[in-house]
């Protein structure tokens, strides 16, 4: 009886917990402020084609800094906005500065395309679709060079309006991706009956693909299967020669790592793109 009453008590007062939800409150209370004082910013990672040679877009991420310097990464922050609903407006603002940002490089250089990561209190949001298509029509952005980037989880609790949602979606022109592809818990089957264009394949898989021979079926098995569906497949996180070397290989033509860039500010992408179009993308410039 103790013990239990020990163990209840426990768990009640359990330090650790504490620590977490007042880390949580903390960063809560700093990133309304945060909004308001415009301390969120996107940078841009470049997604390059290595049989094309060249970037053929960027992913969006968000960035929290103040005077230069990060405050808290997204991996801290972003849940938290998740669990307080502050990632609807923060997701809603960064999907429009994107677009705002992929219409301007077009127009100056050559179509890139961008992908923004929609979080799943975002997609589901009711409002999601038609701020989705007001987003378009103010930033002129052309659709098909916007992607989702979207987790199997999203796509998995949705419920049952979320197949109909990511056709609505498809057929403004806008492409889906699967973030992260083989660590959710999405079955296959799921490929099967949703419009997902794009497999981002998680760099767990690709950090260990040259020496793990798991690792590497797993990688050969992705491909296979996106090229069988007619659906392109992305690598996430390629860091070394050897690694983008067995993706080459394995037919995986499209990457997306610090092996080529990590994310930067809008300004040195822009640079990337305008001063090495065209080069050889494996060149790292930072
Ligand atoms: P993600 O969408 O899977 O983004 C890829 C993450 O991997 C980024 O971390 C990126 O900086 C990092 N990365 C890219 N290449 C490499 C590499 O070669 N090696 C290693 N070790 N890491 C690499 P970041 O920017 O810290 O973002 C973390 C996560 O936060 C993202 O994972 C995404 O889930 C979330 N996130 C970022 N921006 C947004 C956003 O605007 N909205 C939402 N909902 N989530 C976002
Ligand atoms: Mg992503
Ligand atoms: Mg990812
Ligand atoms: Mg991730």
């Amino acid at each position: 009886e103790a013990k239990m009453q020990g163990r209840n008590g426990y768990r009640f007062f359990n330090p650790s917990m504490n620590e977490r939800n007042t880390a949580r409150m903390r960063i809560e209370v700093a990133l309304r402020k945060a909004l308001a004082r415009n301390e969120l910013s996107l940078h841009y990672q470049p997604k390059v084609d290595v049989e094309l040679g060249t970037i053929v877009g960027a992913e969006a991420l968000l960035r929290w800094q103040a005077d230069g310097e990060d405050v808290y990464s997204p991996e801290e922050f972003i849940p938290v906005a998740e669990d307080c609903g502050l990632i609807v407006p923060i997701g809603e603002w960064a999907l429009r500065e994107a677009c705002r940002q992929a219409e301007t490089w077009t127009r100056l250089y050559r179509p890139l395309s961008v992908s923004v990561n929609v979080s799943a209190l975002q997609f589901q949001h009711t409002r999601f679709y038609e701020s989705l298509r007001t987003v378009l029509v103010e930033t002129g952005l052309h659709p098909t060079l916007l992607e989702l980037e979207l987790t199997e989880r999203t796509v998995m609790e949705g419920g049952d309006h979320i197949a109909e949602l990511l056709r609505k979606i498809k057929s403004l022109g806008v492409a889906l991706s699967l973030d992260d592809f083989g660590t959710g818990y999405c079955s296959l089957s799921y490929l099967k009956h949703f419009p997902i264009d794009i497999l981002k394949i998680d760099r767990a898989f690709i950090r260990d693909v040259a020496w793990d021979n798991d690792s590497a079926a797993i990688v050969g098995a992705i491909v296979a299967m996106g090229r069988g569906m007619n659906k392109q497949v992305l690598a996430e996180g390629v860091e070394s020669m050897e690694q983008a070397t067995f993706l080459g290989a394995a037919g995986c033509s499209q990457m997306q790592g610090f092996l080529f860039g990590k994310p930067m500010t809008a300004r040195d992408f822009e640079e990337r793109i305008s001063v090495v179009d065209m080069g050889d993308p494996t060149v790292i410039q930072d």
